[in-house]
């Protein structure tokens, strides 16, 4: 096999998504498979994009008064066990630690799946007053869930990477107002850093984080048509500070049980930046995440060797002196052609190609890799013209995300509609709904399209009377979809 077929992406994202996702993340160099099933070696290309989201999410927790904290990963059975919402959600799925070297332990201790059981008791011992709320904690970190499915690296997998934030608040709205905020913040980390609009809704009753009283969730719709859940914002009222014990004494000197949130964003955004923006010649990223958001790749021939380098060495210079993350490829032993491919899959945002044409005219070559759309530009406000190419490119990437997620929200009335329509085109479907899980699992048995949320204002009519499967009194609108 050569070079060149070793390189180029063979499956195709129209025809088969899974392995065609598979084969991107490999080739791109974004994650390999770990010996164990369930896992995932992430690679530094794959660490880059997780680095830069949590760049960007954790300066926004920590201008909006979130601190970073770090709590062990075992929690002991027994506070798992002091909230039986927690554990009866995550139980068949919590790994469990049962020896310490040759010694069974005398209390299992689980694998964190989440740690509001390990923080909320610290929140409880640290907030004594009303002065101590609100308490906002936030940590980086790895959970555990044993789910026995199939490894989509980024997607499903038993360890994966996200941020949980814990909060503590004197009141009802002062928790509501901080899951709103976070719920915000991951908003704006689709679109403004992902290049992906999303919808924002809540979780019906039974597909609520176990023990929370609201949950609210953004969505972001991929090529293939099934949803992704982008990140969750709890408002979990007062159980957990309940069983957990999380009281203040307010102003008047009187004992008061305290509102607690809890958020979530994890690596599966960027298993949604992958599938929403990349294409059969491989990753494309925007300019916002990409470690490398221009490539220079030089065209000489022995003759004009000299003066091509070092034409393209200034440039590359003087991008690099404006902040703008630029890669001059100036490898011997690979062509043109192949640097091409290389940087495509890659994901690379703008190419500039530079011969001795381009050095005779004082030009440069701009190639945008959503499109392959081709300026030339003059060498002389390159900075400035750079800078506007990397806005280009998101837009355009922002652009194709959003239609295809505005064309595909439809309306159905009827559960045979609901079927026929997401089984023919997938994507969002709005259906008038009781409320009731029996009738989102009629669905969910014939298509595996579920509620994935429903409007976030409580006001909002339904888009019909009577429920479009059983035909009762309808509560909200259901968006149907399939989901990742
Ligand atoms: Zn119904």
């Amino acid at each position: 096999m050569s070079g060149e077929q070793e390189l180029g992406i063979t499956e195709s994202k129209e025809h088969n998504p899974g392995d065609w996702y598979a084969e991107v993340v490999q080739k791109a160099k974004l994650a390999d498979y770990a010996p164990m099933g369930g896992f995932i070696v992430t690679r530094p290309r794959g660490y880059a994009l997780w680095a830069a989201i949590k760049d960007n999410l954790d300066g926004w927790f920590k201008e909006t008064g979130a601190q970073n904290a770090y709590f062990p990963m075992f929690i002991p059975e027994g506070y798992l066990e002091r909230e039986k919402d927690i554990v009866e959600g995550f139980d068949p799925e919590v790994a469990w630690v049962t020896h310490g070297g040759y010694d069974e332990l005398e209390e299992r201790l689980a694998v964190r799946p989440t740690s509001e059981s390990i923080i909320a008791p610290f929140m409880a011992k640290w907030v004594r007053s009303y002065r101590d709320l609100p308490l906002r904690l936030n940590q980086w970190n790895s959970v555990v869930r044993w789910e026995a499915t199939e490894t989509k690296p980024f997607f499903r997998t038993k360890e994966f990477l996200w941020q949980e934030g814990h909060t503590a608040h004197a009141s009802e709205s002062g928790a509501w107002e901080e899951m709103t905020l976070r719920l915000d913040q991951y908003q704006r980390l689709y679109e403004d850093v992902l290049a992906i609009p999303v919808l924002r809704g809540r979780k019906p009753e039974h597909d609520k984080f176990p023990g929370a009283d609201t949950t609210t969730t953004v969505e972001a719709l991929m090529p293939d048509g099934k949803t992704v859940q982008g990140g969750t914002s709890h408002y979990l009222g007062q159980s957990f500070a309940d069983a957990f014990d999380i009281s203040f004494v307010d102003e008047d000197e009187d004992e008061r049980i305290a509102h607690t949130t809890s958020w979530g964003l994890s690596w599966r955004s960027i298993g949604a930046l992958i599938m929403t923006h990349s294409d059969d010649q491989g990753l494309v990223l925007p300019p916002t995440v990409a470690q490398e958001q221009v490539v220079i790749v030089p065209i000489w021939q022995e003759d004009t060797k000299e003066t091509v380098l070092q034409y393209a060495s200034e440039i590359a210079a003087e991008l690099q002196d404006a902040g703008i993350r630029v890669k001059l490829d100036d490898r011997d032993e690979r062509n043109p052609g192949f640097k091409f491919n290389e940087w495509e899959l890659k994901g690379v945002p703008v190419r500039l190609e530079i011969g001795p044409n381009e050095v005779d005219d004082e030009e440069v070559t701009v190639v945008h890799r959503p499109d392959g759309e081709t300026i030339t530009d003059d060498r002389g406000d390159i900075v400035e013209s750079l800078r506007d190419h990397l806005d280009e490119v998101y837009a355009k990437l922002y652009a194709a995300a959003e239609e295809n997620l505005e064309e595909n929200i439809r309306e159905a009335s009827s559960r045979n509609e609901i079927l026929g329509t997401i089984g023919q085109h997938g994507g969002y479907v709005k259906a008038p709904w009781c409320g009731d899980e029996a009738c989102e699992t009629e669905v969910k048995e014939q298509i595996h399209a579920e509620v994935v949320m429903v409007p976030f204002d409580e006001d909002e009519e339904p888009i019909g009377e009577t429920c479009a499967v059983c035909g009762d009194e309808a509560e909200t609108t259901a968006y149907f979809a399939k989901s990742y």
